[in-house]
């Protein structure tokens, strides 16, 4: 730097300003607007996850409707059929958690979806679709549980634990006693899911998770 002329190395000092001026000024400029814009965008996104969510709870709500009113006009044995039990209504303890839907991820998988073992059943079916308790119980728990997404975990008379995951909505709440085929809320794809499904968890005792579809077997129904 000593060595360079005065005028120039003032020429040089006023143009590394101006360039540092130029920077900082589209740096100052350019910044905030990329966090708006940022920001604008997480909150349309946002925005469009609060719609999506409120048309899968109003489209389960309408689905609930018909199925009840569908559910009045045929008697308790059409009812029970449906849920897989073709026996006497008065005999039955165990039902099919959906009237219709595709088996998919079974259990025992391991995968990237899973941290784990696959600690239950899939069951593909619609968003809205109409979920029924697989026998009569208790509601011992309702929340997000996150991977599991919105879940309902039933307590059956004998201490096992069923498990309601990635639910749309929820119609009971804690402490509710449910009856057999009762509707206690839709399914959806809330939590670690790639598309609405029934991931059913059945734990004996509370303990650790049993193949559903051998649990609903030995309960005489044909998954
Ligand atoms: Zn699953």
């Amino acid at each position: 730097m000593s060595s360079v002329p005065f005028r120039a190395g003032l020429a040089a000092t006023v143009a590394a300003t101006a360039v540092a001026l130029t920077l900082g000024a589209s740096a100052a400029h350019a910044a905030p607007e990329v966090v708006v814009r940022e920001d604008g965008r997480q909150q349309q996104a946002i925005e469009l996850a609060r719609q999506v969510a409120e048309r899968e709870q109003r489209l389960a709500a309408l689905n609930r409707q018909a199925d009840a009113r569908d559910r009045a006009l045929i008697g308790r044995q059409e009812l029970l059929a449906r849920y897989g039990y073709h026996g006497d209504p008065d005999a039955v303890r165990v039902v099919l958690p959906l009237a219709s839907y595709d088996v998919s991820a079974g259990f025992g998988l391991t995968g990237p979806l899973w941290e784990a073992e696959h600690g239950g059943q899939d069951f593909s079916a619609g968003t809205g679709e109409p979920l029924v308790a697989v026998s009569d119980g208790v509601v011992t728990d309702v929340s997000y549980a996150g991977p599991y997404g919105l879940r309902t975990v039933l307590e059956l008379p004998d201490g096992t634990e069923v498990w309601y995951c990635h639910q749309t909505d929820v119609t009971v709440v804690v402490g509710q006693e449910v009856g057999v085929a009762d509707v206690i809320g839709s399914v959806g794809s809330t939590g670690n899911s790639t598309g609405p499904h029934l991931h059913l968890e059945v734990r004996p005792a509370g303990g650790s998770p049993v193949d559903p579809m051998d649990w609903l077997r030995d309960a005489g129904l044909a998954p």
